[in-house]
């Protein structure tokens, strides 16, 4: 048995019962063959695979809070230091009913990978909690909030940990959590990214990862001879990526004609209205539905369907395990050009497979979403300098990361012999300066 399948039979027996994490393990390990069956002994003696899938160290904590009525809450809380080999751990936080163990650890295991893909100096981290913000009041989040910082303010540090937001993590809660952690420490530092502006935010980083997305597929529609002029796009989610990846592919000359929420899906066929969406979304905090409401030439479906949809883009921007293998084939049927990922894991393997097998340019999340992270990056430049850039300045630092993220991917891919392979192309880039800052630091 290979170096390679030797470890993936040990983690599969070690974390049966983590599949988000063993789903994420095994995408990586899969394209990373070539590079390992090349290094197969150096690795195997310095058990690079062994040390790369196991985390630095997982916090888990009990999150007691209380709500309007008076009575007393209790959620996990999670942060997982996966890998501080090229930086300090960077990575958000998520509060959604569906967060667990295995969950936080997928989001790390890919965030070591995503961030060494930028070329910034940062390590792989992630946290959150089950708690749903959702339908609570402004005192109930910040009681969570605050009670949250209580116990991860040990473990986090500007030179040493610096989560972000999320799902269910946006500029509300990280304000609450940055007002606890210096209400603590003390401290007024970098340690949260996503802060508002007038307290050590960075322009662009609300727009960050939706607008990073699209001037990857921007270029990866140029190196295949076309743009986005004129293209129909479809796009899952409403929240922070979805929405901000719609306005740049509309900037752009894209016709965005779907979003969804967890409730259901609208199809606009005259092009969504952002401003309507960002009213719903972001000032009511309302579902999906309204938009039909407001606009009565739209459909809105309960349930999933955005992917059934004929388009030439597609962008899943919601969660992870979104676009199943029978989504695929109903976009491939359709034509659909490009599918690149917004959200973190949207794709299953399978449909992945499929897409790519039927000459689909597919471009996974940790290359083409990393520009939230990248900008967090930047946030924690201008927090370093005591500085902050001006929107053009940040925005055109994030068009320049992506592009280079989309070159560092295809050449890597090409480089081994799987040209157009950008889930190969991106973990191989990714895994190879993390596993160099790690050989040449020993041990640890
Ligand atoms: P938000 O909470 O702002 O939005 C998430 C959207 O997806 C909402 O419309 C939500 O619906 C929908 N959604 C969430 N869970 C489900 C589910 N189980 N089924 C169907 N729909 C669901 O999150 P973000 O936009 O920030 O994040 C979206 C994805 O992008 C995640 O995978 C995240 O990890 C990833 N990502 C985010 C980055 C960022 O900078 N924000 C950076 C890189 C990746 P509803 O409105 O009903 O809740």
């Amino acid at each position: 048995m290979s170096y390679l399948q030797n470890v993936l039979t040990q983690i599969e027996t070690k974390y049966s019962y983590q599949p988000e994490f063993l789903q994420a393990v095994r995408e990586v390990f899969e394209s990373l063959e070539p590079v390992i069956t090349k290094n197969e002994k150096l690795y195997e003696q310095e058990a690079i695979l062994e040390r790369i899938t196991e985390p630095d160290r997982q916090i888990q904590f009990r999150v007691p809070w209380v709500d309007d009525s008076g009575k007393m809450r209790v959620n996990t809380g999670y942060r997982i230091q996966f890998n501080n080999a090229i930086g300090p751990y960077k990575g958000g936080l998520r509060l959604h009913p569906s967060v667990n163990l295995s969950v936080i650890k997928f989001l790390g295991f890919e965030q070591v990978f995503k961030n060494s893909l930028t070329g910034l100096p940062m390590g792989g981290g992630k946290g959150g909690s089950d708690f749903d913000p959702k339908g609570k009041s402004d005192r109930e989040v910040m009681a969570f909030c605050q009670s949250f910082m209580t116990e991860l303010y040990k473990y986090i540090g500007a030179d040493e940990d610096v989560p972000a937001g999320d799902i269910g993590t946006g500029a509300r809660e990280i304000g609450y959590l940055y007002g606890q952690y210096k209400r603590i420490t003390g401290l007024y530092e970098g340690v949260l990214t996503g802060k508002g502006l007038s307290y050590g935010g960075s322009l662009v980083r609300t727009q960050a990862t939706g607008y990073g997305l699209l001037y990857l597929v921007d270029e990866l529609l140029k190196d295949h001879g076309s743009g986005l002029d004129g293209k129909t796009v479809t796009v899952s989610g409403a929240g922070n990526v979805a929405i901000y990846a719609a306005e740049k592919a509309q900037q752009l000359g894209g016709k965005v004609v779907t979003l969804s929420d967890s409730t259901g899906w609208i199809y606009d066929k005259d092009g969504v209205d952002l401003a309507l969406v960002k009213d719903i979304k972001e000032v009511r905090r309302a579902r999906l539905s309204e938009y039909k409401a407001a606009k009565p030439s739209a459909d809105y479906h309960e349930g999933r369907g955005v992917w059934t949809i004929k388009t030439d883009i597609a962008l899943p921007c919601a969660t992870q395990n979104e676009l199943l293998l029978d989504d695929a084939k109903e976009l491939v049927k359709n034509g659909v050009q490009a599918v690149c990922e917004g959200a973190n894991m949207p794709t299953t393997i399978e449909a992945t497979k499929y897409l790519q097998e039927n000459g689909v340019l597919f471009v996974p999340g940790k290359a083409s979403n990393a520009g939230g992270v990248a900008t967090s990056g930047l946030e924690m430049s201008q927090n370093s300098e005591r500085l902050s850039w001006s929107f053009e300045e940040v925005d055109a630092k994030l068009k320049g990361i992506m592009t280079g993220i989309y070159k560092n991917i295809a050449a890597a891919a090409e480089e081994y012999g799987m040209k157009g392979n950008y889930v190969a192309g991106a973990n191989i880039a990714g895994f190879s300066k993390v596993v160099n800052a790690m050989l040449a630091q020993g041990a640890v």
